[in-house]
């Protein structure tokens, strides 16, 4: 007693590179009775990612965390080339939090030469998000999917900052008869408001000040919905003035939505999704928050 304790070395996960590897990892410990829970990440790891990791580890006693940037959910102009990839810090983050395994697959690994089938995404994909990013919730489906055959998890683990994804996963566990329950965490966001994303490292600092109009979007919808606006235009043209005035004019959409469908709704009665996806610089944020009236 009285001795300085030596620092707790966190250990840092087993990484897995193979399908077939981590596949019997997980079949060993369902046959030993352990649930199994999966957080899907395409790395850069942040304290949201980590929200989810810290929920899964809370919840299952086993936490396989995926850390892959998937080629087929970005578009051909998109960022696939300079997306943020960090694994050795990712893994040290990880390790602090008693994750047991992570997955990182090469690209080939998942999607091998002759790789050409892909999961039609539901209904819900083809809106907002779906316009304007075509095809990125078909490679979102398709790796979710061959994510979840892999690793044959009880509950899986998404953020509600991709609303529309976890919508779109939440229809094809249905729709395909997935064994898996689906979780969704709320956005973890800076102090300031803007939302978490492996993105925000592209803001230089005055794209970062400018940013903040798209929290700041969303907050005004919901007041305004709270001081009793039911006209969903007068929102959402509010939402509009906010982002404008910022100077952020490359708005992809501004969106007062049905909290299942996606469909716009004309008059406020009951909870509703906001949704904004605009572009600071070169830098794509999107953003939501489901709004209650008064
Ligand atoms: P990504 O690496 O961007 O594919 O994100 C992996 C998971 O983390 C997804 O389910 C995201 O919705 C979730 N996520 C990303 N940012 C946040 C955040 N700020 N708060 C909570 N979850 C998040």
């Amino acid at each position: 007693m009285g001795m300085l304790e030596p620092p707790t070395q966190a250990s840092l996960p087993h990484v897995v590179r193979s399908k077939n590897e981590i596949w019997r990892e997980v079949v060993v410990w369902k046959e030993s009775g352990k649930t199994v829970g999966l957080v899907p990440t395409m790395g850069a790891l942040h304290a949201g990612h980590l929200s989810l990791v810290e929920r899964s580890v809370a919840e299952c006693h086993v936490t396989v965390v995926t850390i892959f940037v998937n080629p087929t959910q970005f578009g051909p102009q998109e960022d696939f080339a300079k997306y943020p990839r960090n694994l050795d810090a990712d893994l040290a983050q990880l390790g602090k939090l008693g994750v047991d395994v992570v997955f990182a697959p090469a690209d080939d690994e998942m999607y091998p030469p002759g790789h050409s089938t892909f999961v039609e995404p539901p209904e819900v994909a083809h809106r907002l998000e779906g316009q304007c990013r075509p095809g990125h919730f078909r490679g979102v489906a398709t790796i979710v999917l061959k994510l979840l055959n892999v690793i044959p998890a009880d509950a899986a683990y998404f953020g509600q900052k991709d609303y529309q994804q976890c919508l779109v996963i939440r229809r094809m566990v249905e729709d395909l008869d997935l064994p898996v329950r689906i979780e969704v965490c709320p956005t973890l966001r800076e102090p300031d408001g803007l939302a978490m994303s492996s993105r925000n490292v592209y803001l230089d600092a005055g794209q970062r000040e400018r940013a903040l109009a798209v929290s700041r979007s969303l907050t005004t919808a919901a007041d305004l919905a709270a001081a009793g606006q039911r006209d969903a235009e007068t929102i959402r043209q509010a939402m509009r003035d906010v982002l404008l005035t910022a100077g952020i004019q490359r708005i992809d959409y501004v969106a007062l939505a049905d909290r299942e469908s996606l469909e716009e709704v004309q008059e406020v009665k009951g909870p509703v999704v906001a949704l904004v996806a605009a572009y600071v610089g070169e830098t794509r944020l999107i953003d939501n928050v489901v709004i209650r009236p008064r």
